[in-house]
């Protein structure tokens, strides 16, 4: 016979007198989405869009992603910002594999998302075609706002993201696909 009374059960967990019940998905989702580490591969204009949303107006620091690096391997948000070129996707395909597992790819702007206004034989019509891509933001440039409404969306895969999903037969399949073992 036990005397716990249960007081409040939401998606983030149980609650009652004196305890709090979760699980690690979402101890760990919490945690991973606040703290989010871009890494920025800005090839033009966009990325000048990126440069005013990390700025004290509009202040990405008060989503936990103002740290920016530049190494892949401490990096677990790629955002590509700009026309890729073909001779560039190597690269960026390159710097994604770099990067360690959870990692997670932003495609910002129509460049980065289709080819943009550049239907040409050299400009790659979109990432998603050599890498798997998380969450799209739209615009020629988008302005900050989008680019912070991206972040948000981030987060919330992130925050969902099942800690076994990486291990899926669903997740390998998707990277294979794009050749990636
Ligand atoms: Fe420049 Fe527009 Fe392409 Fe962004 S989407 S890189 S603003 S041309």
């Amino acid at each position: 016979q036990t005397d716990v009374k249960l007081v409040k059960e939401g998606p983030e967990g149980y609650m009652g007198e004196g305890f709090y019940g979760t699980k690690l998905d979402q101890v760990v989702g919490l945690a991973r989405k606040n703290s989010i580490w871009p890494l920025p591969f800005a090839t033009s204009c966009c990325g000048i869009e990126f440069m005013a949303t990390m700025g004290s107006h509009y202040d990405l620091a008060r989503f936990g992603s103002e740290r920016v690096g530049f190494s892949p391997r401490q990096c677990d948000l790629l955002m590509v910002m700009g026309t890729i070129a073909k001779k560039m996707a190597p690269v960026v395909k390159q710097v994604y594999l770099q990067m360690a597992e959870p990692r997670w790819v932003l495609a910002m702007g129509a460049c980065a998302s289709s080819g943009g206004i550049f239907d040409t034989y050299s400009v790659l019509q979109g990432i998603d075609q050599i890498i798997p891509v998380d969450v799209y933001i739209p615009g020629c440039p988008p302005r900050p706002e989008a680019v912070i409404d991206g972040i948000l969306k981030v987060q919330d895969l992130i925050g969902k993201e099942s800690l076994r999903r990486r291990n899926s037969d669903k997740y390998k399949q998707l990277m294979e696909s794009y050749g990636i073992q």
